[in-house]
């Protein structure tokens, strides 16, 4: 599609609520937001300082992908998703729609709840150091002798974190830890939800040739129903480690559709964690293609056949 990112977005016939690392959101109604995907890319909680080329139109369509999916595999399932269509109670400027063009989703506005709901299905990244350290993944006790990448024995386990501010890291947290902080009446619901939705996924994703290792949703209460709701970007290559099934081996590192090529790539160069980091454009292109790749096996088209849908 595109050859350079697009890493900052200025509206102007929409007032903007807030921005993430990664999205932007914009006041449509009192009920509704629109959530526009930029190209910015963020690796150990710090943002680069130049972007992956079509990084906010893979992970927009491919979300939206999932939404429909998991809507027909867990039958009640509550997402915020509205419509790729942009709204018309609030009217938007042709420059402004060709701005975010493939960027945007139409939401429902809903109170986030303050964790991160992380599922793992496999022990890999902080997981890996916690279990080889200590025999545990968020302090709850795993079987001995798992290598690098091993399943985890009985199947996926959820095992949130805080939800830091800006420029500060999420804790690794255990479940009973995060139903202090969503409250009990929540927290269970919260994690039911959270392991049906990746097993959902995952069983999709194998039929695909992928493995889902481990994920982070976000879930938000819709206040006036009391009902929990699956909301922000889903099994996406920045939310997600995906494996390519059949080069999958235990014991290692693995090949991945998502973002360790980057992080990877930042802890050679000694930069991790550092500001205002400028991906060469090697890494970035190499970073946009993996994106791509995956988005084309999960959804089954092209990005730029996606495009044509809207
Ligand atoms: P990261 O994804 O790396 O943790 P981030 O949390 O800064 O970064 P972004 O993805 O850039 O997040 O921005 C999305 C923001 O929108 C998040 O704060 C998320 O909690 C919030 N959000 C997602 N869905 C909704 C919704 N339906 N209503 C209100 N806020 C939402
Ligand atoms: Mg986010």
């Amino acid at each position: 599609m595109t050859s350079s990112a697009v890493t900052s977005i200025e509206l102007t016939s929409l007032h903007r609520l807030a921005s993430g690392k990664v999205r932007d959101l914009y006041e449509v109604d009192g009920e509704t937001l629109l959530f526009v995907t930029t190209d910015r890319i963020s690796a150990y909680d710090v943002i680069m300082k130049n972007g992956i080329p079509d990084k906010g139109p893979l992970l927009t369509f491919l979300s939206v992908h999932w939404f429909k999916v998991l809507s027909d595999k867990i039958p009640g399932l509550k997402t915020h998703f509205i419509s790729t269509a942009l709204p018309s109670s609030s009217p938007i400027s042709a420059e402004d729609a060709a701005t975010i063009r493939g960027r945007s989703m139409h939401v429902r506005k809903l109170k986030v709840f303050p964790i991160e709901a992380i599922v793992r299905g496999y022990v890999t990244g902080s997981a890996w150091k916690e279990y080889k350290a200590k025999g545990t993944v968020h302090g709850i006790k795993l079987a001995a002798g798992l290598r690098e990448c091993d399943a985890i024995p009985g199947g996926p386990i959820y095992t949130p974190s805080t939800k830091a501010p800006l420029g500060q890291h999420d804790e690794n947290i255990h479940p009973d830890e995060a139903a202090k902080l969503v409250g009990d009446k929540y927290a269970k619901k919260i994690e039911d939800l959270a392991l049906a939705v990746f097993r959902a996924g995952q069983e999709y994703a194998a039929e695909r040739g992928i493995i889902i290792a481990d994920t982070k949703f976000e879930f938000a209460l819709d206040e006036k129903t009391d009902e929990v709701v699956l909301v922000d970007e889903v099994l996406t290559s920045d939310s997600s480690r995906m494996w390519p099934k059949d080069k999958y081996e235990p014991g290692r590192d693995q090949e991945s559709f998502d973002k360790q090529f980057l992080r990877n790539w930042l802890t050679r160069e000694g930069l991790k964690g550092k500001d205002g980091v400028e991906v060469p454009e090697d890494i970035a292109k190499a970073t946009s293609d993996k994106y791509r790749e995956v988005f084309e096996l999960l959804t089954g088209r092209t990005l730029e056949e996606a495009m044509k849908t809207i």
